[in-house]
């Protein structure tokens, strides 16, 4: 049933419960939706104020904790309780973030494990994940609070180069706060469908998304084509952005002998690093700055300003060369540039990003909503209301077929990315045999019944060939539109068959989730299965083998090997219908050993026979 809700403040009647969408930055978060009357994607803002929550933690001494504005103010004093820049510690254990633990002011455990990070506060614990919860609670609150009814789903984005554990962190994070995360979507894709790209199917467009937040810098080469984003590369600098600036100007004003004094004053250099902050906004806009500090003049022109920045910038130009080599493509094929990141308000740095790309960048919308409107989007396609446009990037799951044995044997990978097209040849197993079942799988298990059924089919009218001649060819096509499409084609006789099917279609996140959890706790007994299961099949093979050969050959064996063949064939058996892969194993060696030696003589003197009264 679906539910009713009725917005108070726009008194409109929502039939749908609204999904939202997140941008769970390093610096600040923010969350947008379609609004319901305008159709328009709109962060969400308490009384007209901003939109931006500073994704800071504050736990004072009773164990309360507060998120945003609030928390940021005790950034400065109390250093220990505050927690900044979580995004940064998702999914990383000590060891990846050694080299920046001064970085943290706050006590990050020191643990020499692979292990993930943990972070102190007072006598408690607290992992990255449940940090970002606190975050995404108060995002939700607030949500709920502006749209007075219960926000329970959302899309959340993540950088473009994030691995699986830090995007699954990110997943848990938003489970933990209450929300059914129904689809992770990466940073510039989001950036791009805000200025409307990839929102028409024939949209074929490669983008540069350059995004300058106040920590972070990063570069991304999509491309986008039948409403498929891909990334073709990714760059930047996990430290570097609006807070270096600030950091140039702080010293830039500090190198003034009258400055002398205050070197060691702390209240003053984090006053006047707030005063940077002022004076790097200011000049956005402005020619000169001008402000004064416990008596002290405090100066900065636009020039001056370019010149001490120009190193930064210089840095990310860099960054976007590297991202454009690593894509393969050169500046003219890149079609559009959109700004994303608080920094990218600098004109100077709009101005050398356009000239380095040689085209005019995209910042008509706001730089710091960009990411929420367009995760709001991806949100809206999500709950139906864009029924034309499907976006599609990544299989969820592993597809693939069923071998001897009943094993899976994985064609595409999950996380393939789409479109895909994969081909694999095998053949027959009995002589003449005129047939072969296709048997579609999505999952991660190594044993076909553990994965779901997708589709099987018939390959008939092989024409009769004796076995392991025949090559079948089983090809796996996902189109744009996510639709598998499954080709089996003996490619001696021509003959083929192919099916349609729906990967996607009918299982929810969750489900896929299942499903990759499942491959993860049954990991070591699905090893062992396909162990035993391969041993059998490469037993049954021989058993047949050796009966052939006998069938044919039997007049050119002496009574001792006949019997000795028929006693360990019988043997190996008896052992395939124990579950004991290193009997199978033992067995499948002793009739080897045996009949190799006839073999080869056999086949000699077959050859021999052959040779006869040739010259060679
Ligand atoms: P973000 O991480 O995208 O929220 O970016 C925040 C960064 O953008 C901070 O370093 C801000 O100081 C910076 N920022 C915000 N507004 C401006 C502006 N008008 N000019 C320059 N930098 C800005």
């Amino acid at each position: 049933m679906a539910k009713v809700g009725i917005n108070i403040a726009t008194g409109a009647l929502q039939k749908e419960e609204i999904i939202v969408g997140i941008d769970l930055g390093t610096t600040n978060s923010l969350i947008a939706i379609i609004h319901p009357e305008s159709k328009k994607p709109v962060a969400l803002k308490e009384h007209d104020s901003i939109s931006l929550v500073p994704s800071v933690i504050h736990f004072d001494d009773n164990g309360n904790i507060s998120v945003g504005e609030e928390a940021k103010k005790y950034l400065l004093t109390e250093p220990g309780n505050t927690i900044f820049s979580a995004k940064r510690l998702m999914g990383k254990s000590y060891k990846d973030i050694r080299d920046h633990s001064s970085f943290f002011s706050y006590k990050i455990i020191d643990s020499e494990t692979e292990s993930l990070v943990k972070i102190q506060v007072g006598n408690k614990f607290y992992s990255p994940v449940e940090l970002s919860s606190f975050i995404l609670k108060e995002l939700k609150k607030r949500a709920e609070h502006i749209l007075k009814t219960p926000v329970t789903k959302a899309v959340i984005t993540v950088p473009a180069y994030f691995n699986d554990t830090q995007r699954q962190a990110t997943r848990d994070a938003g489970k933990l706060a209450g929300l059914d995360v129904l689809r992770i979507v990466n940073e510039p894709t989001a950036a791009s469908l805000a200025y409307g790209l990839g929102l028409q199917k024939e949209d074929h467009k490669t983008i540069a998304v350059y995004d300058l937040g106040g920590g972070t810098f990063d570069i991304s080469i999509l491309r986008i084509a039948n409403g498929i984003f891909e990334v073709l590369s990714t760059n930047g600098d996990t430290y570097l952005g609006g807070d270096d600036i600030d950091n140039v100007i702080q010293n830039f004003w500090l190198q003034k002998e009258e400055m002398n004094s205050e070197k060691n004053n702390k209240d003053f250099l984090n006053a006047l690093r707030l005063k940077a902050e002022t004076a790097k906004k200011w000049l956005s806009s402005k020619n000169d700055f001008e402000d004064e500090l416990n008596g002290h003049r405090l100066k900065l022109s636009i020039s001056e300003f370019e010149i001490i920045i120009q190193p930064i910038i210089d840095k990310t130009i860099s960054c976007c060369k590297s991202a454009l080599k690593d894509s393969g493509l050169q500046k003219d094929n890149i079609d559009v540039i959109v700004m994303v990141g608080g920094s990218t308000r600098i004109p100077l740095v709009k101005k050398q990003v356009s000239e380095f790309f040689g085209k005019p960048v995209n910042d008509s919308l706001d730089p710091d909503e960009v990411v929420a409107l367009g995760a709001a989007i991806q949100a809206d396609i999500l709950a139906g209301n864009n029924k034309d446009f499907l976006l599609l990037d990544i299989t969820p799951l592993s597809l693939g077929i069923e071998t001897m044995g009943g094993l899976m044997d994985v064609l595409m990978p999950r996380n393939s990315k789409i479109p895909a097209k994969v081909a694999r040849q095998y053949t027959t197993q009995k002589d003449g045999q005129g047939a072969m079942k296709i048997g579609v799988y999505q999952g991660e298990r190594d044993l076909v019944k553990d994965n779901r059924k997708l589709a099987e089919f018939n390959l008939t009218g092989i024409p009769g060939m004796p076995a392991g001649l025949p090559k079948v060819e089983v090809s796996f096509l996902i189109n744009a539109d996510g639709i598998l499409v499954v080709k089996a084609k003996e490619l001696r006789s021509g003959v083929e068959q192919s099916i349609h099917v729906q990967p996607q279609y009918g299982l929810s996140d969750e489900e896929v989730e299942q499903m990759l959890l499942a491959s993860i706790t049954h990991a070591k007994e699905d090893i062992d299965i396909r162990a035993l299961r391969e041993a059998q099949t490469e037993g049954e093979q021989l058993l047949r083998t050796t009966e052939k050969f006998i069938q044919k050959n039997s007049g050119k064996l002496s009574a001792h090997e006949l019997m000795e063949t028929a006693e360990t064939m019988q043997a190996l058996q008896l052992a395939l219908t124990m579950n004991d892969k290193n009997l199978i194993h033992a067995k499948t060696e002793e009739l080897n050993n045996i009949s190799r030696p006839y073999a080869e003589r056999i086949m000699d003197e077959v050859v021999a026979e052959a040779l006869k009264g040739k010259n060679v």
